[in-house]
Parts: C-alpha cells; structure tokens; sequence
C-alpha cells in the first residue's frame, strides 16, 4: 500500500468516466480532484484505498456522514442483518420509528419527522412546508449557504455551486428567482429590512456555514434570526444536514441554545446511507399529506437500511463520547495548519474547520471569496501526495471522525501538514 501519490489506473478509469458523465462524475465536487479524481475501492477507519493501492487519511468523510469513520463494525453488522431481512416494502418498517424516537429524544425542537432521501430533498420539502404553513411565498436565504441542488436553493448558493462559478443556476424560471430573497450571512440589518418590507414565509440558514469552508455565526446571529422571524411571523428554518448529530447530539440548536420551526437533516442521521429527513413543531409536519394539504411522497422514503445505519450511528454517538473525541481530533489538526508560515485565517466550530490562505478574517460568503483558492489548492495538492485528502474544494469542510481519534492517525496527519506546508 502507497500513501499519496499520482493514480495511473484511476486515470484510465477518468478517460472511461469522460465518455460516460458530464465533466466525467455524478456529482460536481468530486471533479475538482486535480488531474483527476482518484478511484476509491474501499474504505475502513479514517483510510480510503483506492484502486491504484494508495491509501488517504480521509477527512472529507462523504463530505460529513461518516462521523464515525469508514465502515464501522457496529453500523455495518446492522445494516447486514437488515440486508438479511429485505431492503424496501413499499410499506412501513418499525425502523422508521425508532429513528425517529432517537431523533426527537435529542432535538427539542423536533416532534415529528418526515423521512425523505437526501439533503435536498429536505430543504425543498421544508420550503413548501413553510409556504403551506404561513400561505406566504418567498423565501429568506443567505448568500454562499448551500442547501441542496433545487430550484429554490441555487440562488447565491456555495460548496460546488460557487467551486464551479455557478452560483445561480441556469435553467431556474424568474417566477421562482423572484420568490428567493438574500442576505450576507451574520447580517440582521438586512434580515430585518427585508422581513419588514417583504411577506416572508421563512427564513432558511445553515447555522454554520459549512459550504463556504466554514463560516460560523456571529455572537447572536442566531438569536436574532430567533426574534426577528416571531416578531414578522416568518419560520426560522434550521438547515442542519451538516450540523445535525454533528456539533452536538441536539444539533446547532443544541450547541447554540435556539430552537427552530423546521429542522432539515441528512448525512449522519442516515449512518453513510440515503437520507434527508425535515422535523419540527407537530402542528407544522402535521401539514404534510396524508394529514396535511403540503405534498410529499417518495418510493425510498424512509427506506429500511438508511433508517437502520442512522438508528446504529446515533446509539455509537451516544455511547462513546464521539463528539467529544471529534472535537479533540479536529482541534490537534487545527492548531498544527495554523502553524503554517504563510497568512491564513482558520475557522473552526467543534469537529467542522477550514483554513482560508491570504485574508485574516472571513464572516461571510463574500469574505470567504477573497481567500487565495489557488494556495489551498497546491495545498490540498501537497496533502494528497503526502497520504491525506483534504476537501478539494475551499468551499467545502474539513470533518473528523472517532476513528481519526488516534494517535498514529493524527501523527501522521500532522507529519503530512509539516511536508505539504512549503511551496504554496
Ligand atoms: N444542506 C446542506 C447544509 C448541505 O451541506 C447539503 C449537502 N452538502 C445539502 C443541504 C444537500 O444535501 P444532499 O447532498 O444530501 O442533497
């Protein structure tokens, strides 16, 4: 096995995926691999082995569901023995309901759920249930937070959006862009501005921004996003697909101590598997169909494995301190990239970081913008070749997970960084 390195089989596989998919992938981030992306073969613990023999310490982690690292033995046994039973009924499954029951007994704010499949799927949902609810049409969002690849979301959005130049899609009819309106993020003078003049259904926000690199909310931010959506009778709607069962066993809203009308979640609640799921106050959820008038509907809704695999990540989570450990990983590795002798600004909240190269500070999206991308890459590109895959992107996040809490994994990281630290 070869740490880093360049990946001549994973070029011939590139040539092939060329043919095959636009810009060769399936999901944009993963072009930005340079040359080209590696091809990944399997995956245990905090490594990823690919099918050129190389072996990564992973830290982007499915860009943050695995939260416990590549293939857990307990997740795994889980997810086999429901394997072993069947894997959709087109009916329900008390998995389902165990999930749920785990969720809620963390997040407050959360009573009921409705389980769909990915992040996206959550938001948009979440969006309609907000419209459904206060019979208002637009909606509230901050530039540069990313919430999925809907109409509604990729307005201002960032992760690949802004990685790609495409912060606002093409192919998005003006009825629909008039409906979205921004801010910068950390900003309340705006908020407060537009939910006084505009008829509001719900302000939408990662309440840390981690398609941005990582952004965190300024001392009350989230707060006033609290007060200002009551006092105009706005939902505050939390997207918490990163954040949830991440900062916390209750979230952002756990972390920070504000509650939020509707809460989307995905990535770890789903263990590794397909998930997205919207939660909140019963009379809001209550509004989606069969009981409510807000459609909603899916064949892998809910779907048995990913149920099983979130149900498995969250009892590890609860029973081994994960967070905590993430936590102490993630500060190790932050405190040795800052002692990188080039300007840089890092941002961290618990286990979610990035480091922003030539700028001192970074707030918002349009901060984040003026970082210098072309010095994180050849610094992404460094890591690589010394064994360790970093977020190919700046607009993405770096995560640990309980099988990086590990001294040989973190001492090897740190030898990495000390490598890759010259020539950027
Ligand atoms: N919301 C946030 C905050 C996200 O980070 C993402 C994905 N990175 C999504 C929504 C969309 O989730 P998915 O990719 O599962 O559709």
């Amino acid at each position: 096995m070869v740490k880093g390195g360049t990946s001549i089989l994973s070029e011939n596989i590139w040539k092939d995926a060329l043919k095959y998919f636009a810009g060769g992938v399936n999901s944009p981030v993963r072009a930005a691999v340079k040359p080209s992306p590696f091809y990944s073969l399997s995956g245990k613990g905090a490594y990823i082995y690919t099918e050129d023999n190389k072996r990564y310490i992973d830290y982007v982690l499915g860009y943050g569901p695995l939260i416990l690292g590549h293939e857990n033995e307990y997740v795994k046994n889980k997810v086999i023995e429901q394997i072993e039973k069947g894997w959709i009924f087109g009916t329900p499954s008390k998995s389902e309901v165990e999930l749920a029951k785990k969720i809620t007994s963390h997040m407050n704010s959360v009573e009921k759920i409705r389980f769909v499949n990915s992040g996206t799927e959550a938001t948009m949902n979440a969006i309609r249930l907000a419209r459904g609810f206060t019979k208002r049409e637009k909606i509230l969002k901050f530039n540069g937070n990313y919430h999925g690849a809907h109409d509604y979301a990729l307005i201002d959005a960032g992760s690949a959006a802004t990685e790609f130049g495409v912060p606002d899609s093409e192919g998005i009819p003006k009825e629909v862009l008039n409906t979205v309106v921004i801010c910068e993020y950390n900003d309340l003078n705006c908020v407060e501005k537009k939910l006084k003049t505009e008829e509001i259904a719900g302000v939408i926000v990662e309440p840390v921004m981690g398609n941005m690199g990582v952004v965190p909310p300024n001392e009350n931010f989230l707060k006033g996003l609290r007060e200002l959506t009551r006092t105009y009778n706005s939902l505050l709607i939390f997207d918490e697909v990163i954040t949830g069962f991440r900062l916390s066993l209750a979230g952002a809203q756990g972390y920070y101590g504000v509650s939020a009308d509707i809460t989307t979640l995905g990535k770890i609640i789903g263990g590794g598997f397909p998930i997205g799921a919207i939660g909140g106050k019963r009379e809001i959820i209550d509004m989606f169909t069969p009981s409510g008038k807000v459609f909603n509907a899916g064949t892998f809704n809910a779907n048995p494995v990913s149920m099983t695999a979130g149900l498995a990540t969250i009892e590890v989570l609860e029973r081994e301190n994960v967070i905590e450990k993430t936590v102490s990983v993630a500060k190790s590795i932050a405190e040795e990239l800052d002692n990188i002798p080039v300007p840089h600004v890092i941002n961290r909240v618990q286990n979610m970081f990035q480091i922003f190269f030539g700028v001192s500070k970074v707030t918002n999206a349009t901060e984040a913008k003026k970082a210098n991308k072309d010095q994180y890459i050849k610094f992404h590109i460094n890591m690589l070749n010394n064994g360790v895959f970093i977020p190919p992107s700046q607009y993405e996040s770096i995560f640990t997970s309980l099988a990086h809490y590990d001294d040989y994994v973190i001492n090897e990281t740190i030898d990495a960084i000390k490598k890759s630290r010259s020539g950027i």
